[in-house]
């Protein structure tokens, strides 16, 4: 399904993240940008050697990236020119900030996305997989940031929402109809 909000579409469907034809796809990455499992290793396989090189050259540069930052690479082979990675926060229980860092994921993605003028990008649901954190509440705040700041940046055309599983799908486009 899909929505407008001024002049930006957002868009919920299922599917693998690593085929979108759109100009910059989402990892959900860990703090030490070197690969991981989930999205992150579908991410690094079908992209290629040149995604995790230009992680690394970031990673010599400046360390790890902390949780709710975002780092930005070449898509290497595949069809998005870019990949943002972003350090989603381990669920637990709610008693580390895990809203407000998840929260950033997004919105410093989007910051970093309008500083390379990509009009178009694609996200999977960050920190749901091996993070754990519940799915529910995960995309309650992914909607509400994206939606947040799209009202107020009008830079960023396209935005989906790329669900891997049903629950997430399901999930995703019932808020998403609850915020129109
Ligand atoms: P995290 O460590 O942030 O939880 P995961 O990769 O384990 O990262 O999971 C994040 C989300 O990405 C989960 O909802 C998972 O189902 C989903 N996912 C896994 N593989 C893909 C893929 N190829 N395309 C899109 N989403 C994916």
């Amino acid at each position: 399904m899909e929505a407008r909000i001024n002049s930006t579409i957002i868009e919920v469907l299922k599917g693998d993240i690593t085929q979108s034809q759109l100009e910059c796809i989402v990892n959900a990455a860990n703090t030490s940008l070197l690969g991981g499992g989930g999205v992150d290793g579908a991410i690094h396989r079908a992209g290629g050697k040149e995604i995790l090189d230009e992680c690394i050259r970031i990673r010599n540069k400046q360390g790890n990236c902390p949780v709710g930052e975002a780092v930005i690479t070449t898509g290497g082979k595949l069809k998005a020119k870019f990949v943002i990675h972003t350090a989603g926060p381990v669920w637990n229980n709610g008693e580390n900030n895990e809203p407000e860092k998840l929260r950033n994921c997004y919105i410093n993605t989007l910051s970093l996305a309008m500083l390379y003028e990509i009009r178009s990008i694609s996200f999977p649901n960050i920190s749901t997989g091996i993070y754990r954190y519940p799915k529910d509440q995960a995309a309650e705040i992914a909607l509400k940031s994206v939606l947040d700041f799209v009202k107020t940046n009008s830079g960023i055309k396209r935005v989906q929402f790329v669900c891997f599983d049903e629950d997430n799908e399901r999930i995703y486009q019932e808020k998403l109809k609850a915020y129109l």
